[in-house]
């Protein structure tokens, strides 16, 4: 770390700058809901709120950098250049470091997709200052060092699930600028669009050259996301951890029964990060939030994240083995069991009915 001036460098850094990602040629709606996220804290500042966005093709880049302006930024930047068509990990951090280092915002904030915390790392230690990944919340608070009793205005505080989800921490930068921070997903709402809203649109120069393009994509496969609309549902039948003694058998199960119930198969994050079930069946704060008539666990613990998502069911029954488990103080009925017993019995009533 540096030892500069925290007084001199935190006067020289002003704005909140969000580092905007694009899919199929949009910016991501991660990113508007970081742009939305980002001029709050700007306004409680007092400050403008930046937008730049990489690419190779400047008319593209200006209609995404009008709906940006649309969606909450003052002013957007685009850095243009035929090498920035696709994401490559050496030039846009070699761009997005030398936009940094000439605009100075105080805050830098990425979302926390698989490029941004590729890059973010990277741009945190060209400038060397600190990074907190995967924030769940920002905000803007005066802040006094416990062992120093020195005072700060205007830090952000960077809160984040620590040791598995069970605190959150929250984490200060105030001596190193700029702040930066990657957001996961879906925690902010997406801004609405202000039609009649303006700002400033430029195009920022950088210097790359051949020696920043080593790496040359010369296949593209798509990797597409299933999406299963939950919402609508009337029954969910999820499947957890729990299903570990045979998951493939657990999901064949959770799938009967659910089609016997006219119902659709949700999942736990924990069964969804195994892979046992694509993640479009997520339910959850970082899933889908869903209000079936009935909504059946089986397997699932009742993390407060998992909660979140399925609390406003009209009825809940939860199967689970231990009955300690928390779900069972949020389930209207619960069976204390093995899945893998219940679930043949389930279906076979609904089957008779
Ligand atoms: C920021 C953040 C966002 C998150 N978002 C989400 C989200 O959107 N959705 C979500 O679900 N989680 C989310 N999580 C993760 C969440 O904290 C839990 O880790 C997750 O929900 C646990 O999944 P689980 O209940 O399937 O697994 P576990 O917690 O491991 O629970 C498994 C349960 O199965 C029971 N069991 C074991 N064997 C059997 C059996 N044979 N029969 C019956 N019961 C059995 C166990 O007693 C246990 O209660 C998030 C976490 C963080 C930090």
């Amino acid at each position: 770390m540096s030892n500069q001036n925290e007084e001199t460098t935190k006067k020289e850094h002003s704005g909140v700058l969000v580092v905007v990602e694009r899919k199929a040629g949009e910016p991501t709606n991660g990113s508007l809901q970081l742009t939305g996220k980002g001029k709050e804290l700007a306004e409680q500042l007092g400050v403008k709120l930046i937008a730049v966005i990489l690419g190779d093709d400047e008319s593209a880049l200006k209609t995404n950098a009008e709906s940006l302006i649309r969606h909450s930024a003052d002013e957007v930047y685009m850095i243009v250049n035929p090498g920035l068509a696709e994401y490559h990990t050496l030039p846009y951090t070699k761009a997005i470091t030398q936009f940094i280092t000439t605009k100075k915002p105080e805050i830098v904030l990425f979302n926390a997709s698989t490029t941004g915390r590729d890059l973010a790392p990277r741009i945190a230690a060209r400038l060397e200052t600190g990074l907190t990944a995967d924030c769940t919340n920002l905000l803007i608070e005066d802040y006094v060092d416990p062992r120093t009793k020195k005072e700060y205005e205007n830090v952000l505080f960077q809160v984040r699930p620590a040791f598995g989800g069970d605190v959150l921490a929250t984490i200060v930068s105030p001596e190193h600028f700029p702040q930066m921070a990657t957001v996961r997903q879906d925690v902010f709402d997406t801004p609405e669009a202000d039609h009649e809203k303006t700002g400033l649109i430029e195009k920022f120069e950088v210097n790359l050259d051949d020696s920043d393009f080593l790496l040359v994509t010369e296949e593209k496969i798509e990797y597409k996301k299933k999406t299963v609309d939950l919402k609508g549902a009337k029954v969910i039948v999820s499947g957890g951890r729990g299903l570990g003694k045979d998951p493939e058998k657990g999901f064949e199960l959770l799938h009967e029964l659910a089609e016997a119930l006219g119902g659709t198969v949700g999942a736990s994050r924990g069964a969804a990060d195994k892979e046992w079930i694509d993640r479009g069946h997520q339910v959850g704060q970082t899933g889908q939030t869903v209000k079936p008539e009935i909504y059946i666990a089986f397997g699932i613990s009742g993390a407060i994240q998992h909660l979140a998502g399925m609390q406003g069911s009209r009825t809940i029954i939860a199967i689970n083995k231990d009955p300690n488990a928390p779900i069972f103080k949020y389930a209207d009925y619960g069976i204390v069991g093995d899945a893998f017993d219940v679930l043949p019995k389930m279906i076979e009533m609904a089957k008779s009915k």
